[in-house]
């Protein structure tokens, strides 16, 4: 058993974060709706008990919000369909009317982007916040890519500083583990002293952001087929002491991309679905024994088998932090 009563974790999901647009989002190996699968999935197991552990985002992410990371330049840019299917990675919605992607891709993305930011809070108060979308780590200021036009974590942090509920000098830190090099979020806090960014991922693939690296603290590169045994052994390695060395974390966000999973056609890796839960256990355990309030976000993850993935780790979670008995 961990930490129960003080860490009680909060579930925030819509069903409006799945995007589905009229088959496009078949363009892209991303299973758009890998968030309502791990739902399902959880709700199958807790039945209305997860009920309880739930917050449903009740709007999305204001103009406001985006623009205390984005600028302004890059938001009006996110009005033209070919900037978006770029970013995207979907040629073919170069040819679609902007507002049909906005209204159908984007404001998905803005809702899960509102999650994050309520997760972010709710980890404050009750220890954890797991956002069933989010983790868009490409994204910076003024650029959108690999899939990732809002950076939910930077602006989850600009709004709780600009709120008073963390302060500028409150160190925050980033454990960014899916199978991509987190380079949006290396940009954005390149110059921030007080937000850390630990990352592990795969060196031989998209983005090989190296002006990025500069913005990574704790930077572990892997090769490709990179194996369970190796990828554990490097975590407990460095992550617990790595944590340990920073004090207080006010607050922890992680980006639990599954992509890392050995079947996963963009992320390379060799990690099996027993890895994976290891990975994430390794993790849980490491912040709650710290006790380091934490927010879980979903990230990458482009295999039919992800949101089984997802529903394992978060199964684990509940399991030993809710109070919830064990089905
Ligand atoms: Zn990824």
């Amino acid at each position: 058993m961990l930490l129960k009563s003080e860490f009680q974790p909060k579930l925030i999901y819509s069903p409006e974060y799945n995007i589905n647009f009229f088959g496009v989002e078949k363009l892209h190996p991303f299973d758009s709706c890998k968030y309502g699968r791990s739902w399902n999935e959880l709700f199958a197991i807790y039945g209305k008990q997860l009920q309880s552990l739930h917050i449903l985002p009740s709007r999305s992410i204001s103009h406001h919000e985006l623009s205390t990371v984005h600028t302004k330049s890059y938001l009006e840019l996110l009005s033209s369909s070919r900037y978006l299917a770029q970013a995207l990675e979907m040629p073919p919605l170069a040819l679609c009317p902007s507002r049909l992607i906005d209204k159908h891709i984007l404001n998905p993305m803005r809702l899960a982007t509102m999650g994050t930011l309520i997760a972010a809070k709710s980890a404050i108060k009750n220890g954890i916040g797991i956002n069933l979308s989010g983790g868009y780590h490409h994204a910076s200021e003024a650029n959108g890519e690999g899939f990732c036009i809002y950076s939910d974590i930077g602006i989850a942090i600009a709004s709780l500083r600009m709120e008073g509920t963390i302060q500028e000098t409150d160190q925050v830190v980033i454990i960014d583990l899916d199978a991509h090099q987190g380079n949006g979020l290396e940009r954005i806090f390149l110059n921030d002293q007080n937000v850390k960014i630990f990352d592990v991922y795969n060196a031989e693939i998209y983005p090989n952001d190296g002006w990025a690296k500069r913005g990574i603290d704790l930077d572990i590169p892997l090769k490709s087929g990179t194996s369970d045994r190796k990828y554990i052994e490097l975590l407990q390695e460095y992550l617990p002491s790595y944590l340990d060395s920073i004090t207080p974390i006010r607050l922890a966000f992680y980006n639990a991309g599954t992509d890392i999973y050995c079947k996963d056609p963009l992320g390379k890796l060799d990690i099996s679905a027993q890895g994976v839960l290891s990975r994430d256990i390794l993790v849980f355990k490491t912040l709650l024994e710290l006790k380091i309030p934490f927010v879980m976000v979903l990230s990458g993850g482009y295999t039919k088998d992800s949101y089984l993935l997802i529903a394992n780790s978060i199964r684990y979670l509940i399991d030993n932090t809710s109070g919830i008995p064990a089905p």
